[in-house]
């Protein structure tokens, strides 16, 4: 079809093998869950006013049997579009919120959601079950979603961020910057934080007018009363130049990459 009306070709082989490739990825994950594949790490927030870390990221890492460890990137998409992403989510949010549980008072997690889990109806009641399973306080659970989120705009899952709103639950935009309209979505919800993609954390000292960008970002969340994260903060000249700009928080190899739990609570403990 990629090659337009009224071409044809000859069913490749390579097709075929993508193609099978893809179905045993498919098999491979319709197992994970109960095999107890999944992992979650979690990548420190370092508050910048405070130099305190005062959340925590939970990346999901898939422990394959053969493959080794495949990073998100790798089955996320494919999770979503066959609906598996919504079981996988429910527990990443309930493994999230008991792990959060032991760590010190102040440090919140943070969960990325996709937008197959708000078309779902059990998101809301998912994340109460979880924080009560848990027996951690709303205000420290993070939901972080994307523009896809809202891209389908609908009374529904407005009516979801309102309600994880009213739990107490924070909610943050993430990889801001990265789509078509940024600016509007933020017009949509009020979102405690913004999360500024690190593309542009990136650039900054690359380009005249990177640092500009990073700028009117942390300014912009300044006066919407919105918290700013630097997100993929990686050098020192980095870290100066999101000071001076004004964000509020970072995220980034540079404080810490994603680490396994027991990893992380040393570090928590250290600090
Ligand atoms: P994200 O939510 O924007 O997460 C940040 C990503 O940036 C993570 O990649 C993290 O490892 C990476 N990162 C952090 N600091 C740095 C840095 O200094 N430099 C560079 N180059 N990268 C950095 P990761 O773990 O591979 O996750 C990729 C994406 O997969 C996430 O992007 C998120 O969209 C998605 N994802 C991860 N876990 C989950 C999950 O549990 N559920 C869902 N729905 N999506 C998830
Ligand atoms: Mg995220
Ligand atoms: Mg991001
Ligand atoms: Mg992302």
């Amino acid at each position: 079809k990629l090659d337009g009306r009224g071409t044809f070709r000859f069913f490749e082989p390579a097709m075929d093998e993508r193609m099978q490739a893809r179905r045993r990825l498919e098999l491979d994950m319709r197992q994970a869950l109960a095999r107890r594949e999944f992992q979650l790490h979690y990548q420190p927030q370092l508050n910048l006013e405070t130099d305190r870390l005062v959340g925590c990221e939970a990346l999901i890492r898939w422990q394959h049997p053969e493959r080794g460890t495949v990073p998100p990137g790798d089955f996320i998409p494919l999770a979503e579009e066959i609906g598996l992403i919504v079981p996988i989510g429910e527990w990443v949010i309930r493994q999230a919120c008991r792990d959060a549980a032991a760590w010190p008072a102040p440090v919140s997690v943070a969960v990325n959601v996709s937008p197959a889990q708000f078309k779902s109806d059990r998101l809301v009641e998912t994340v109460i079950s979880a924080l009560s399973n848990a027996d951690l306080p709303a205000g420290r659970l993070e939901i972080e979603i994307t523009e896809g989120v809202l891209l389908q705009e609908n009374e529904r899952t407005l009516h979801t961020l309102y309600r994880l709103r009213e739990l107490g639950v924070r909610v943050s935009m993430d990889d801001f910057g990265t789509g078509y309209s940024s600016l509007s979505y933020l017009r949509s919800f009020p979102f405690d934080k913004i999360k500024i993609d690190r593309s542009f954390v990136h650039d900054m000292a690359k380009r005249p007018d990177g640092e500009a960008i990073i700028r009117a970002i942390a300014g912009l969340g300044r006066s919407l009363g919105m918290t700013t994260v630097a997100e993929g903060v990686e050098t020192e000249d980095q870290m100066r130049r999101i000071r001076a700009e004004g964000c509020t928080e970072v995220q980034g190899y540079l404080v810490s990459r994603p680490l396994p739990v027991a990893d992380l609570v040393g570090l928590l403990a250290g600090r």
